[in-house]
C-alpha cells in the first residue's frame, strides 16, 4: 500500500483482525452487484469508498424520477440515463481506485454465469422473483458466496448462502413459489431509509466474506421491521422437494 492509501484507509486499517492484510484483501476482491436499484446503490456505494477492488455493476434499467428517493447514489440531471453507467461514473468520482465493469442488460443464461465466475461474491439487489430463483440456482452450482436483501414497505430481510462452503438449505427452500409481483414495492411502496440499511447489510456481509473477518452465517434469514426498528433471526432448514437443491445433488 502506498502513502496516500494508508491515509485514505487509515480507520480500517486501525481495527484489530482486519489491518493491512484485511484492506490487502478487500482489493483483491471482485463483487458482483446484481441489480442497481436502492439496494444495490448502496452496496456498491459502502464497498466502493472501502477500498473494493472491482465491482460488476449489472442492470439494464435506466434511472426514473421515482428511483431518486431511494437510490442516492444518482443524481438528478443522471434521470434518464442508464443505471449501471451513471453508477460507474459516480463511483469513478469517489474512488478513482476501483474498477468498475458494467453491464448495461438483465442478466440472465451465459452472461449471468460468466459474471458470476469472475466474481468472489455475489450480492443479489434485484426485485423480481425469476431472477432470483435464477441468481440462486447459478450461485448454488457454481458455488459462489450470495448475499441476498429484500425491502418492501417497512420491512427488510437479509440472508446469506456460503455456497463455496455448504451446500443447503438455499434460497429456492425458504421462496419455492413466489410470483414478481409478490415482491416489488412498485405497487407496495417502500420507505428509503429500510432499503438503505440492508444495502448497507450486504456491503458488511460482502466485506467480511471478502477479508475473513467476522461471522457470516449461512441461511440464517435476519428480518427487519422498521415500524418497531427491530430485528429477528431464523435458521432456515432444507426443504427436501427443493427443485434447486435436487438439481445438485
Ligand atoms: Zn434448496
Amino acid at each position: 500500500m502506498n502513502e496516500s492509501e494508508l491515509d485514505r484507509y487509515s480507520r480500517q486499517l486501525l481495527l484489530p483482525n482486519f489491518d493491512v492484510e484485511g484492506q490487502m484483501a478487500l482489493s483483491q476482491t471482485c463483487v458482483l452487484v446484481i441489480g442497481l436499484g436502492g439496494l444495490g446503490n448502496i452496496a456498491a456505494t459502502y464497498l466502493a469508498t472501502s477500498g473494493i477492488g472491482t465491482l460488476i455493476l449489472a442492470d439494464g434499467d435506466q434511472i426514473e424520477c421515482s428511483n431518486l428517493p431511494r437510490q442516492v447514489l444518482y443524481d438528478e440531471d443522471q434521470v434518464g440515463r442508464n443505471k449501471v453507467d451513471a453508477a460507474a461514473h459516480q463511483i469513478a468520482k469517489k474512488n478513482p481506485a476501483v474498477k468498475v465493469q458494467v453491464i448495461a442488460e438483465k442478466l440472465v443464461g451465459e452472461s449471468l454465469t460468466e459474471s458470476i465466475l469472475k466474481a468472489d461474491v455475489v450480492l443479489d439487489c434485484t426485485d423480481k422473483f425469476t431472477a432470483r430463483q435464477a441468481i440462486n440456482r447459478a450461485c448454488l452450482s457454481l458455488k459462489k458466496p450470495l448475499v441476498s436483501a429484500a425491502a418492501i414497505r417497512w420491512e427488510g430481510q437479509l440472508i446469506s448462502f456460503l455456497y463455496h462452503q455448504e451446500l443447503t438449505p438455499c434460497y429456492e427452500c425458504l421462496y419455492p413459489s413466489l410470483s414478481d409481483q409478490q415482491l416489488s414495492c412498485n405497487e407496495s411502496g417502500i420507505v428509503s431509509p429500510v432499503v438503505g440499511l440492508l444495502g448497507v447489510f450486504q456491503a458488511l456481509e460482502a466485506i467480511k466474506l471478502a477479508s475473513g473477518c467476522g461471522k457470516v452465517k449461512h441461511g440464517v434469514l435476519k428480518l427487519f421491521d422498521g415500524f418497531e426498528s427491530s430485528w429477528r433471526e431464523m435458521r432456515l432448514t432444507k426443504d427436501p422437494e427443493c427443485k434447486a437443491c435436487l438439481v445438485e445433488k
